[in-house]
């Protein structure tokens, strides 16, 4: 018996015109992820990907849980693939499905049927693989209103599948095809949130990180990639840029107002960021910030910050309680590492009285007081870059 993964297209069909080119984009994702699976076929046709193995030992359960992390798919089915004909469609359900159905008391057939020159209609389908299971498993009742299981009986152009239900894909758009964005990423419990809204949302990461060695760690930094690694098992390999922000901390430390330091700062890891972005062909920064969570996440701090960036800032977060961030850190992976308690560099002068309503010529003022083009550019001249990818499939 011959299985197969059936990979549900999500928004992607609305998308006219571009439907090919996202199809594309989804398919070479997938041929990439998928590579240490064994061989396999990867055709797309109404609006549904088939993956059909073409090798013995393709490894289907690792295949499943990396297409469960591709964006870009609403649902996946793993089914076995028949002729179009009842009578080989009534020999493969029982025996596919026998695990399932005997670990059920109740089940119903719904039946779709793509291919109209088949010759019996959805009803006549369900109705006779549904006797056809009674009959091998006669401990079975149907329902069909609330069934444990649904078995589904799908003809297609070419095939014949059955499975039960499908399992829910990870949404979204495929990753790249609204282009490139800079995330800033910390070690903190929003900015991986960030970053898988937004991968989810078609977009590459190139993520950027301020260091301030030795203030923050190696074990900070380490924490970073780690984070990254996990958000990498959705989004694909990520390039990383580290930023050494020592000196430029310690001069706003040493000679700007205290009470606007951290933003200050910010500002100046946003021309950094948009620097750094611009280089690597970014049209975008992604932040994990969420409105009033800190003195500088206030709407007039905000406001000073994007002051000094050309691009559009994406804050994903900035509606969202941290609980509701926390649920998706955990449901992403992500929470247990970045509640490990290694400082970052925003919270290593921490102000003891930031403002919270600062006025932008205020900051310009207290910003003056540094060379701060002369130490953007040492910073820059600092950066390295590495590629970080998934930490598992
Ligand atoms: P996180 O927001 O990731 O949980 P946090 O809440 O400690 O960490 P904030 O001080 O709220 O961090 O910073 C707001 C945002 O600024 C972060 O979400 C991140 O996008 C960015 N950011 C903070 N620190 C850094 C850093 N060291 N390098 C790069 N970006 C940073
Ligand atoms: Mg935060």
């Amino acid at each position: 018996m011959q299985e197969t993964l059936l990979l549900k297209c999500g928004e992607l069909v609305l998308k006219g015109l571009n439907r090919a080119k996202f199809e594309d984009r989804l398919i070479s994702a997938l041929r990439h992820r998928l590579r240490d699976c064994g061989g396999c076929a990867i055709t797309s046709s109404q609006s549904t990907i088939t993956v059909r193995p073409d090798d013995e030992n393709f490894d289907m359960d690792s295949a499943v849980e990396i297409c469960k992390k591709v964006f870009g798919l609403v649902s996946l089915c793993r089914a076995a693939v028949c002729e179009k004909n009842m009578d080989e469609i009534c020999a493969i359900a029982p025996e596919y499905l026998a695990d399932t159905l005997r670990a059920a008391r109740t089940f119903k057939v719904e039946a779709k049927r793509s291919d109209k020159r088949f010759p019996l209609k959805s009803p006549e389908i369900m109705r006779e693989v549904g006797g056809c299971l009674l009959s091998h498993f006669p401990h079975l009742k149907v329902d069909v209103h609330n069934p444990e299981i649904t078995v589904r009986v799908e003809i297609r152009d070419k095939d014949a599948y059955i499975h039960t239900d499908p399992l829910p894909g990870a949404g979204g758009l495929p990753v790249g095809i609204n282009g490139r964005a800079g995330l800033l990423i910390s070690g903190g419990i929003d900015s991986p949130v960030a970053a898988y809204m937004m991968a989810r949302r078609g977009l590459t990461l190139h993520a950027i990180h301020f260091f301030s060695y030795p203030y923050t760690s190696q074990r900070a930094l380490d924490k970073v990639k780690k984070l990254l690694s996990i958000v990498a098992r959705w989004s694909g390999p990520i390039q990383f840029t580290v930023v050494p922000f020592t000196h430029l901390q310690e001069e706003i430390r040493d000679h700007c107002p205290e009470y606007l330091s951290t933003l200050i700062l910010r500002r100046f890891m946003v021309r950094a960021a948009e620097a750094v972005a611009r280089d690597n062909g970014c049209a975008a920064l992604v932040t994990g910030e969420s409105l009033g969570q800190v003195a500088s996440q206030t709407l007039l701090a905000l406001g000073c910050t994007d002051a000094v960036c050309n691009m559009p800032i994406f804050r994903p977060l900035i509606g969202m309680d941290k609980s509701d961030i926390v649920k998706i850190a955990r449901q992403i992976d992500t929470f247990e590492t970045s509640i490990l308690p290694y400082e970052d560099c925003c919270t290593v002068f921490t102000p003891r009285h930031p403002e919270t309503k600062p006025k932008l010529a205020q900051v310009e003022a207290g910003e003056a007081m540094i060379d701060g083009e002369a130490l953007l550019a040492e910073a820059l001249s600092q950066v390295y870059t590495e590629r970080i990818v998934a930490d598992q499939v």
